[in-house]
């Protein structure tokens, strides 16, 4: 079915709620960041500045540091109802859809199925670091799957997501206990967690130096951090150019290696192990993050877009984390 143009994307559409407490994004509100979120230089330039269907969308890069990040971006209240919204979780039923401008997931639900394996690919590797027993808590867990594994793995285990319709899946999919609040405005217990986890996540942070400093000093002394992100000077990011994936209203700051180790560094954080994103993804998946729509509505014709296969991200990092003073 061919989707209706012409109709303002200023407005998300409603829809019969699939999941409970499934919001709608009724009006973009944006505000200009004035400072660079890691080193605070006023200086920048345009990196991006294109309409994603109707929605002005302007990323600048700092003269400083070279952190790139979306200027003006959503208020804080706007983005609140954007995580909870249609739009962002389930995009392919906006009257607007376009696979090569999305303003959201196109339906994370459907993607939801290979996070399950994606879980055990990323438990290997945090279990040569932290065996279990041991706390741990997932920012952004969205429907839970990995906090759902990392339990059955013997880890007591436990969330903080931005989006109360998504926790809501979680806490009745999984039976999880995930508590719903910005990191940044998060009330986590000192020197309590042996693992905290962010996947996907960091680039949606408001001020991810806040955030990281709130996350060492929730850390246990040899507490671990685990993240991934997508590096803006990598492979893919540099061929797909306009067209890559990370230009979107979700994504408040793109991080490269080089970046993010400086904000690393500035909160008293370390890397102790990095290596490309390893997951399992449906072929539907790969094909829209490569915005490559013809392939994608091939295996949709041919039934085959569930399909799942492994892949190596190129151009996204998974990184453990740890703290400074604690490794030397
Ligand atoms: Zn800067």
């Amino acid at each position: 079915m061919g989707s209706r143009r012409g109709e303002s994307s200023f407005r998300g559409r409603v829809v019969t709620p699939r999941w409970p407490g499934y919001h709608y994004l009724v009006q973009w509100d944006l505000e200009p960041v004035m400072e660079c979120l890691v080193c605070g230089d006023e200086r920048h330039e345009t990196f991006f500045d294109q309409d994603i269907r109707k929605l002005p969308l302007r990323f600048v890069k700092c003269r400083n540091c070279s952190l790139v990040f979306q200027s003006p971006r959503l208020t804080r209240e706007c983005s609140e109802r954007y995580f909870d919204s249609q739009i962002f979780q389930k995009d392919c039923e906006s009257i607007d859809f376009d696979l090569k401008s999305p303003l959201g997931y196109p339906d994370y639900a459907d993607w939801d199925k290979s996070y399950q394996e994606t879980a055990f690919l990323r438990l290997k590797r945090i279990r040569q670091f932290r065996k279990a027993p041991g706390r741990l808590l997932e920012i952004g867990p969205a429907t839970g799957a990995f906090l759902a594994c990392a339990r059955n793995a013997g880890y007591e285990v436990s969330g903080l997501d931005a989006s109360s319709s998504l926790a809501d899946v979680a806490r009745k999919r999984h039976d999880l206990e995930i508590e719903t609040a910005f990191i940044e405005e998060s009330d986590l217990p000192e020197a309590f967690y042996d693992i905290i986890c962010a996947f996907g996540g960091i680039s949606c942070w408001r001020d991810p130096v806040k955030a990281l400093k709130k996350i060492n000093r929730a850390l246990k002394p040899d507490g671990i951090l685990t993240i991934n992100y997508p590096d803006l000077n990598a492979f893919v990011p540099r061929v797909m150019g306009k067209r890559y994936f990370e230009f979107n209203p979700a994504s408040f700051t793109i991080f490269s290696r080089t970046t993010l180790r400086r904000c690393l560094e500035g909160v008293g954080l370390e890397p102790l192990f990095s290596q490309s994103e390893r997951q399992v993804a449906s072929l539907g998946r790969v094909f829209s993050y490569l915005k490559a729509e013809k392939l994608e509505r091939i295996t949709r014709h041919f039934k085959i877009n569930a399909f799942q296969i492994p892949v190596i991200v190129s151009g996204t990092v998974f990184e453990i984390c740890g703290k400074k003073s604690a490794n030397g």
